[in-house]
Formats: C-alpha cells, structure tokens, sequence
C-alpha cells in the first residue's frame, strides 16, 4: 500500500476516506485522481481534492454535502458536482466517465465509464495516476499510463496523437505545466501539438475557453507564458497582432511590486487584473478597433475589457496630453486626465512607455498620492460657513479638492480661508 495519503492533513484524509465508503454504499468504488495524486507526489501541501466513483458519482457527492453540512453545486450533463463548506473545505466530485469527441475543439460527448476509461481520457500522463479509496485497499496507488516515471523525468505526454485536436485547450494546459514546472513536453507530442497548431486547432475552440486557460498561463507565469505562446505560434491565433513584449512585461512586474507595497497589499487593481495587464502589454501595436475584436473573441466581460481597452487610445490620449502641455503639468491636470482610466490600464501604459520615463513617473505619483483624494470640509461645513444650498456646493468641493491636489490648501483651516474668500469674491 503506498503512504501518498499520509502527505494530506488527518479532516482530508478522513473525509476521502468517507467517500469511499459511501461509493461501497451506493455500489461503487471512489478514487483520488488526476492533479491531486501529482500535487501529493511532489509533496505539494496544498492538494485539492478530485474524487472519480465508479458507479453513482453524482448520488456519493449529495451524501457527502449532506454529512459535511457543505453546499453542492452538480452538473448532470457532465457528471460533476462540487461539494464546499463555508470554511472553505471543497471536493470536487464525478462519475468515472469516457469521452467522445464529435468534431475536435467541441465539448465532449460523456458516457459513463470505469477509472481505466476516466484516466485515457485525460491530457496528459503525469495526470493519469489515482489513489484509491475504498476500504479494502485504501491508499493502494494505480499508475497505468507511467506517469510516474514522467513526472520524475519532467515530461509533459500526451495520451494519443489525436489528443490536441481533440481538445485544443491542451496546448495552452501544455505550456501551462511545462512553464510551471520546468518540463519538456515530450518529443512525439510536441510534434503532435504542432501539427494540431499548424492545422488551426485553435480556431475550433470558443473564445471563452481560450479565454479561461490564457488567464491561467498568464496569471502563473506573466513572463514566460506569453513568451512560450509566442514561440509556439500560439500568440498570433489569438490575434494576430498579439506579440510578446519583453521589455513591458518586465516593466509591468517591477511596476506591479511597487503598486501592491505602496497601496499596503490592499489593491484590488493587481491580483485580478494580473492577466488582462500581460494581456494588454503584449497587444501593445492593436489599434482600438483589434482590441474590440479581441475583447469580443474572448468574451471579455466590461470590467475584464478595461485594462485592454484603456491602455490604448485613452491611456495614449491622456499621457500625451499632459506631456504636451507647457512647463510641468499641475497635480489637478494629472489627476483629471487619469482618473478616467483604468488603473490597471495605466500600468500597462506606463509599462509600455518605460518605467524611467515621464509617463510612468506620472502614473506612479497619481496612483500613489492623487486618486481618491477629496476636500477636508464637507457640504455640511461649507453650509455653515454661508454657502447656499444648491449646485454651487459641488462646485465649490471641486475647487477645494483642486486646491488640494495643487498643494494650495494643505488643512482644513486653509480651505476654510479659502471658501471665505470666493464667497466675498462672489458676494455671496
Ligand atoms: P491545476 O494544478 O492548475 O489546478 P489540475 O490539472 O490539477 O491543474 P484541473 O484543471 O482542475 O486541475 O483538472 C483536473 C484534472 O482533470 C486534470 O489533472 C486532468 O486529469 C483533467 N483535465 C483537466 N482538463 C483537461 C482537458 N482539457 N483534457 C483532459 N483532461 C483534463
């Protein structure tokens, strides 16, 4: 009997054990597989937990929600249920299944299978390997397809020559693990995932998937993944104005630090839209009307869209603007022409200008010091101090927040000189 189970804390181990008994109950046979036996077998510590029954996958996954108290969220047409808790516990279950693919790139058909049928099916041999969880053999490891041994050379193989074709995704699944591993991807395969680039498999799948597996590559590896994308003539599938920018994307980490330490790791801006920012640097020469296309192609949501959108005409626009006008451009100047654009967009730009130069010393400073900035007093001082009700408190709050952006009126009390005065000014 291996011991790979003993690399998971005693609530996991304790609950796919569960899950096996619960398969016997229902007739059936409960395995850990796929990611979560390669992540134990490179003593990775945090496992997450992928469970195949043979037999009623989808009855075990409503017994196990109903004994951890968990929600469940199942997917009949495909099998798979995933069971959570609201302390952030989570198994992901499904019905050991064989896949037919009726036109390549398509979702695939599913019939039920057994393990033997689940584990073919799969991409490629390093996620071939289970554990099983049934009582008789509990923890017994069943490796048909070598991916041990592949995994301990450090290479990506791919289960049939058909594969990449079959389910394009795999190329970008492919580099994804080559990358974070540091792994060669096979010989016979790369040949077989080249044949399947060359032959436009990319341009069978939906926008969407691609969309879903480029913000995987791109969220783990924000230089290297573009980089390989590229070299696999995979870049110019997705848009063929797409390039790596070695430069940028440098410039975008250096920039990407400085922002999470300046705003205290509190930025919202970094973490999610790490992605769209590798995205929008390597689509550095896309005129508006190619970055619509793209948006479009991979089903950008509106939130998604703006890093791209924003750092080409708006960003260009604004920057250009402020350096075009005479002397150096006031705090309030900046600030205006940048508050419109997505911050993450602005990263991008200034990464794309040069992290020495002007553009990006602007963006850093309006980042840093200028966005969110608002007057000291409020509507409710400024009425006490004798402004009328009406349209002109917004103006006069505007005028404060100016003075204050151009270091005119560093308190309170110089604001309250200040409003004084453009009431006398005004004979109001
Ligand atoms: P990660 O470590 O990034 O989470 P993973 O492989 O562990 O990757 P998933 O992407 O959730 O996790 O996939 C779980 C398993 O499902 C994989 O290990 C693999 O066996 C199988 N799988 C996922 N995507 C595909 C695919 N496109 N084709 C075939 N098998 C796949």
């Amino acid at each position: 009997m291996s011991r790979l189970l003993d690399g998971l804390d005693a609530e996991k181990r304790h609950w796919l054990h569960r899950c096996g008994q619960m398969a016997v109950t229902r007739g059936g046979r409960a395995f850990l597989v796929g990611g979560s036996v390669r992540d134990l077998l490179l003593s990775n510590d945090q496992v997450d937990l992928d469970v195949v029954i043979e037999g009623d996958g989808m009855g075990v996954a409503q017994d196990l929600a109903r004994e951890l108290g968990g929600s469940l969220i199942r997917h009949h047409a495909f099998q798979t249920a995933v069971v959570t808790t609201a302390n952030g516990f989570r198994v992901d279950v499904a019905t050991a299944r064989r896949e037919e693919y009726k036109r390549p790139g398509q979702l695939p058909q599913i019939v039920p299978g057994d393990l033997e049928n689940d584990l073919a099916r799969r991409d490629f041999t390093i996620n071939t390997m289970a554990i099983s969880l049934s009582e008789s053999d509990f923890g017994a490891f069943i490796d048909p397809h070598d991916g041990r041994s592949d995994l301990e050379t450090g290479c990506i193989r791919a289960m049939h020559p058909r594969s990449f074709a079959d389910d394009p995704t795999r190329v970008l699944r492919a580099l994804r693990f080559s990358v974070r591993y540091s792994y060669k991807i096979e010989d016979k395969s790369e040949e077989w995932m080249n044949e399947a680039i060359t032959g436009g498999c990319l341009g069978t799948v939906s926008g969407e998937r691609v969309c879903k597996e480029l913000r995987l590559l791109f969220t783990e590896s924000p230089m290297q993944g573009p980089s390989r994308l590229e070299v696999e003539g995979v870049l110019p599938i997705v848009h063929p104005g797409l390039r790596f920018q070695r430069k940028p994307l440098q410039g975008l980490q250096d920039l990407i630090e400085w922002w999470e330490v300046a705003s205290s790791g509190v930025s919202l801006v970094t973490k999610p839209k790490g992605w769209l920012m590798v995205l929008g640097c390597c689509a550095k020469r896309l005129s508006s009307t190619e970055r619509w296309d793209l948006v479009r192609h991979l089903k950008l949501s509106r939130e998604e869209r703006r890093p791209l959108i924003d750092s080409g005409a708006p960003w260009k626009r604004a920057a250009d603007s402020l350096l075009d006008s005479p002397g150096q451009p006031l705090n309030s100047m900046v600030e205006r022409e940048f508050r419109g654009i997505d911050q993450g967009a602005l990263l991008v730009g200034a990464s794309i200008a040069g992290i020495d130069s002007a553009k990006a010393e602007m963006v850093r400073i309006y980042l840093d010091e200028l966005h969110g900035v608002t007057a000291e007093l409020d509507g409710l001082e400024l009425r006490e101090l004798g402004v009328p009700q009406g349209p002109i408190v917004g103006e006069i709050l505007e005028r404060l927040r100016v003075s204050k952006l151009d270091g005119k009126a560093p308190n309170a009390s110089v604001e309250r000189k200040l409003v004084k005065a453009w009431l006398a000014e005004n004979q109001l």
